[in-house]
C-alpha cells in the first residue's frame, strides 16, 4: 500500500522534527507527501525540506490569510521563479477565505487571480483553500480557466452542490480529518466518485492540544483513507491505489514525484 498526503505544511514544524514526523508517515505507508508554502519565505522553506527528504514535494504560492496590504507585482515575480523550479510541483496554497477578519477581498481576488495565472503559465496545478466563498471561488476558478491546469479543492467540507460543480469542472475533492468526524460530509463523499477524490492532512504544528502525539502528521493520512474505505465499502488497498492514482493524473507534468513514487517499495509488499 502506498498513500499520497497531498497537502501539509511540514515547513511549520521545527527542523529537528522532520525525520520523525517523515519516518512515522513512512511507517504508515505514506510514499510521498506534498507540502505547501503558504508565503513567499515558507514556499522557499518547502523547496529546501523537499531537497532534504526524498518524500516531500513543494508547492509554492500566498496563502489568502498571509495577503497584508497587497499582492505587489514583486510577488508575482517571486512566486513566480520559484515555481519555475524544477522540483516544484503545484500552485499552492492559494485561494479566497472570506471568514470574518479575513485580509481584504479585493486583495484576496487579485493574488488568487493572478496565483492562477502563474500556474496555467507553467501548466501547474493547483491546491486551493476555500472558506465561506465557495461560490465565488468557483466563479474565478471558470473565469481564470483553472480547470486548463486541473487540481482540488482541499480540506474539502462544502456541500453535494459545491462537489459537484467543482467535478464538473475537472477538479479533485481533497478530503482531510472533518471526514472522521462529520457525519454530513461523509454523506457527501459517498456521491463522489472515488476517482475524483484526494486525500490529505493539511498538517501543521498543534501545540494548543495538551499531548505531542495528538498533532495530525502525514501518517493520519491513513485515518482519512481508512474513513473512506469504510464509506465506500471498499478496502483501504484499494482506497491508496485509486486516490494516489489520482494524485499523480493531476500532476501530470510532475517528472520528479512520478519517478519517485513508481520506484518506491510497495509497502504492502513488506
Ligand atoms: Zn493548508
Amino acid at each position: 500500500m502506498k498513500l499520497i498526503d497531498c497537502h501539509t505544511h511540514l515547513h511549520d514544524f521545527k527542523e529537528t522534527e522532520l525525520p520523525e514526523v517523515i519516518l512515522r508517515a513512512n511507517r504508515a505507508k505514506v510514499a510521498a507527501i506534498i507540502t505547501a508554502g503558504t508565503t513567499i519565505e515558507s514556499s522557499k522553506k518547502a523547496i529546501k525540506i523537499s531537497k532534504s527528504y526524498d518524500h516531500v514535494f513543494p508547492g509554492v504560492g500566498i496563502h489568502p490569510n498571509e495577503l497584508k496590504e497587497s499582492f505587489s507585482e514583486e510577488s508575482v515575480t517571486q512566486i513566480l521563479e520559484l515555481a519555475s523550479l524544477d522540483e516544484v510541483i503545484m500552485i499552492s496554497e492559494i485561494g479566497l477565505d472570506f471568514m470574518e477578519n479575513s485580509p481584504d477581498r479585493g486583495i484576496q481576488y487579485t493574488a488568487f487571480r493572478r496565483q492562477i495565472g502563474i500556474a496555467r503559465e507553467l501548466s501547474l496545478p493547483i491546491v486551493f483553500h476555500c472558506r465561506e466563498a465557495y461560490e465565488d471561488t468557483i466563479r474565478v476558478l471558470k473565469e481564470e480557466r483553472a480547470f486548463e491546469v486541473g487540481g482540488a479543492m482541499h480540506y474539502f467540507q462544502g456541500d453535494q452542490l459545491i462537489a459537484d460543480q467543482l467535478i464538473d469542472l475537472g477538479f479533485y475533492v481533497s478530503l482531510g480529518r472533518p471526514l472522521i468526524r462529520m457525519p454530513e460530509l461523509q454523506k457527501v463523499t459517498s456521491n463522489i466518485p472515488i476517482n475524483r477524490i484526494l486525500i490529505e492532512t493539511d498538517s501543521f504544528p498543534q501545540p494548543f492540544k495538551k499531548y505531542r502525539q495528538n498533532w495530525t502528521e502525514p501518517r493520519h493520512v491513513r485515518d482519512v483513507a481508512n474513513e473512506i474505505a469504510r464509506i465506500k465499502n471498499i478496502g483501504i488497498e484499494e482506497v491508496a491505489t485509486i486516490t494516489s492514482h489520482n494524485t499523480l493524473q493531476m500532476l501530470k507534468t510532475a517528472l520528479t514525484l512520478r519517478s519517485h513514487f513508481e520506484s518506491e517499495p510497495n509497502y504492502s509488499e513488506i
